[in-house]
């Protein structure tokens, strides 16, 4: 994973922001509304480090989460943000959005969990994802690769058949510019430098941007 600066000087004074260094110490801290949050949910690399999940960021907006990458451990990382850290808009079944920088394994280990675990965690409508050149191709064989789940899942006695859509993904494949936008972000991709095609991000919102790629 390759956080840029933008990211971590955002993210650091998000912190500054919530720490709220302006308050009197002898006062309970008051609640701020930050509409954005930036939650870095996995932040390892291809090593496999067992305290480390694979790269996922979550940008937090209203009600809305927002991924960018998918690295093994992001659904159960996204769990743990909501029960350590009652971030509610984690639920996994929550996550429908998400863009990834690049193909690289260690981005996109976690593609079909998320499709998966999030179908069975309740969402119902597809998966908007967007990516670079590939993304429809790596989406598609996930989804054949997972047929016989889909079937089980969504025939008269499948557990799933109330929600029978929610395992579809549609894929985007991008090219620098705005590629995204709804109530709460403007996102812009813009071109990034790496071993293969590869994106960053800028997420704008009203109270702020941030970039992550
Ligand atoms: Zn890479």
């Amino acid at each position: 994973m390759k956080l840029t600066r933008s990211v971590l000087l955002s993210f650091l004074m998000l912190l500054a922001i919530d720490a709220n260094p302006q308050e009197p110490k002898s006062q309970a801290p008051k609640e701020r509304p930050t509409r954005m949050k930036v939650v870095l949910l996995g932040t390892g690399t291809p090593v496999r480090d067992p305290d480390r999940s694979g790269p996922a960021t979550a940008i937090v907006v209203g009600d809305s989460a927002y991924l960018v990458d998918f690295g093994p451990g992001v659904v159960r990382r996204a769990e743990a943000a909501v029960l350590d850290r009652g971030i509610t808009q984690l639920e996994p079944g929550n996550l429908k959005v998400a863009f990834v920088t690049h193909l690289h394994s260690d981005h996109t280990a976690g593609y079909s969990d998320l499709i998966f675990t999030g179908w069975t965690s309740g969402r119902s409508t597809p998966l908007e994802v967007y990516g670079p050149a590939g993304l429809n191709s790596m989406t598609e064989h996930i989804l054949q690769a997972y047929r016989i789940d889909i079937e089980t899942r969504t025939n008269p006695e499948g557990n799933q058949r109330a929600i029978a859509d929610g395992w579809k993904v549609n894929a985007h494949e991008i090219r620098p510019g705005v590629i995204y936008k709804d109530a709460n972000v403007t996102v812009t991709a813009f071109a990034t430098k790496h071993a293969m095609q590869s994106y960053g991000y800028r997420f704008d919102t009203p109270d702020r941007s941030i970039e992550s790629s």
